[in-house]
């Protein structure tokens, strides 16, 4: 058997889904058909699709997984298990006003017009917080309804906030973080499960070793001890004589978040050529 994954077909989603799936080694096919197409070396097979969509055909069992916004899958609230943060298509779901206005809270919210394509997610926050007020429904472009008379506030996707500001708006209140998710059906086969698992291990492999950094160091012996109390490594550092005598070279891994500083330590603790290298992979 094959899993079927649904993927978006175009658009932001689209081509970091494809490039995490070469990165966990596996190769599509260049399928002439557009809406398929089939892995030549893992069991899998590639729905393309609407982004909005692939909810639905999740929970039909029309694919087993998929690789959706988090956004989507809360707004479409589909029947389905949210089984893995994919670590790309970051963003927030954020009410914007008009430049000169003050949001002072949700209570700015009542009674104004609120465009979105996000009725449901809008609508839950505006029960939580007791506010009534006349959501616009419109699927694109919704940053330009307040500057044709359309509404009074937008809630849309914001990665950066330029679009939001080239429209005379700004970001007031975020309701939803976003990221790629990988949705999966219901009900799994325990052949389904399996080849999900191996596909889980290699995109987790493919997540810590974007974390994480390859350091090989030359180090004087005298401070050898100070050094590797710097450096965690998978189990403990490897270290090597150099043909210099008094020096060794040691080889670790550590953590993106902590590198500079370590790098800093490092140095003040003598030691020379420092490289750093990417990892392609790393498996535990
Ligand atoms: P489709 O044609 O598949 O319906 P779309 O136009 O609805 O595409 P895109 O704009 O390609 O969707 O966005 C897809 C997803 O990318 C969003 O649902 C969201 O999860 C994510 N995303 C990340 N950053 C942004 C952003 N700045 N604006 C919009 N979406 C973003
Ligand atoms: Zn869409």
């Amino acid at each position: 058997m094959r899993l079927k994954l649904a993927i978006q077909k175009s658009g932001r989603l689209h081509d970091d889904s494809m490039r995490l799936l070469k990165e966990c080694g596996i190769d599509i096919a260049n399928g002439v058909n557009k809406l398929k197409a089939e892995a030549t070396n893992f069991p899998i097979e590639l729905f393309f699709l609407r982004d909005d969509d692939i909810p639905q055909y999740v929970e039909d069992g029309v694919a087993d997984i998929g690789f959706v916004g988090e956004n989507v899958v809360y707004e479409k609230a589909k029947k389905v298990d949210v089984a893995y943060a994919l670590g790309f298509g970051k963003c927030r779901l954020s009410f914007a006003v008009r430049k000169n206005e003050e949001f002072t809270g949700a209570s700015f919210l009542a009674n104004k017009k609120i465009a979105t394509s996000y009725p449901v997610l809008v609508q839950k926050y505006l029960d939580a917080h007791k506010i009534t007020a006349e959501i616009h429904e419109i699927s694109g472009s919704v940053e330009i309804a307040p500057g044709i008379g359309l509404a009074d506030v937008v809630c849309d996707l914001v990665s950066s906030g330029s679009t939001l500001f080239m429209n005379g708006l700004k970001e007031s209140e975020t309701i939803l973080e976003s990221q790629a998710v990988l949705i999966k059906h219901k009900n799994f086969s325990v052949e389904a499960n399996a080849i999900l698992e191996r596909l889980m291990f290699r995109m987790e492999s493919v997540k810590k070793a974007k974390k994480n950094k390859y350091v090989l160091l030359n180090a004087p012996n005298d401070n050898i001890e100070k050094i590797i109390s710097l450096l965690p490594g998978m189990k403990s550092p490897t270290v090597l004589a150099l043909a210099t005598p008094g020096w060794s070279s040691v080889h670790s891994v550590i953590a993106e978040s902590d590198f500079w500083e370590i790098i800093e330590q490092l140095k003040a603790a003598g030691a020379e050529g420092i490289l750093v290298i990417p990892i392609e992979k790393m498996i535990l």
